[in-house]
């Protein structure tokens, strides 16, 4: 993000994001370049810079774990003060409180990337802040019943849970297909139980699309949200 924009145009497209997040997500047909040119002709920027803000906010869901609008493939020269500004913004458009991670992964990126980060002190003692986060109230048996049809085996990759637990039950996550976040349902035709490596992968994959695809083909339970 070259050029500084104000709350309000970030606001904007955000706002836009999110109603094309939804869209998409219920299969309403929508025209991008429409909500793009009518953006640009709101605050007399070009289309083009709506676009790639666009793809900016991609890149702060797709730090979130999840879905980004198709054909908007994340830019990631976002900055971690808009990434952090973003991601308040989504929050507050969906009228959700998730935990905030886009701020602190764009910096642990960009610190990544120095040819010579020197060896950090760290903080010995972390401040501690609260915030409020939204929970959902999920249901017992739709994890007791997939982790029952699981047997102990990952739905994705087919192997052995990775450990058992101190409870004595093989390890293995639930993951919602359609999130809880994005208005997915909590039933046994939206969730799976995978392995701790599958699960990460179908959240941060780069190829996770194409895995989340392959999940649908093969448990046939499931069903598309
Ligand atoms: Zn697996
Ligand atoms: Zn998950």
């Amino acid at each position: 993000m070259s050029d500084n924009w104000t709350e309000e145009e970030l606001k904007a497209a955000v706002e836009a994001y999110v109603q094309m997040h939804s869209y998409e997500t219920n299969g309403v047909p929508f025209v991008k370049r429409q909500i793009y040119s009518e953006l640009a002709n709101r605050f007399g920027r070009s289309d083009k810079s709506f676009e790639y803000r666009m793809q900016n906010i991609s890149y702060v869901y797709s730090l979130m774990g999840r879905k980004w609008v198709s054909g908007l493939k994340p830019a990631k020269n976002v900055g971690s003060n808009n990434a952090a500004v973003i991601e308040r913004q989504i929050c507050e458009v969906e009228g959700q409180s998730l935990p905030k991670v886009a701020e602190f992964e764009t910096k642990v990126i960009s610190y990544k990337s120095k040819a010579n980060l020197s060896k950090p002190n760290g903080i010995k003692e972390p401040e501690k802040t609260y915030s409020q986060v939204t929970n959902f109230n999920r249901d017992p048996k739709v994890k007791a019943w997939v982790l029952k049809e699981a047997s102990g085996k990952c739905e994705c990759c087919g192997s052995d849970a990775p450990f058992t637990t101190a409870e004595g039950e093989p390890f293995l996550e639930i993951h919602h297909l359609r999130r809880l976040a994005d208005g997915g349902s909590d039933t046994i035709t939206n969730v799976i139980a995978l392995c701790p490596n599958c699960h990460r992968e179908m959240h941060y994959g780069v190829n996770k699309y194409s895995l989340v695809d392959s999940i649908y083909d093969k448990l046939s339970r499931l069903v598309f949200e």
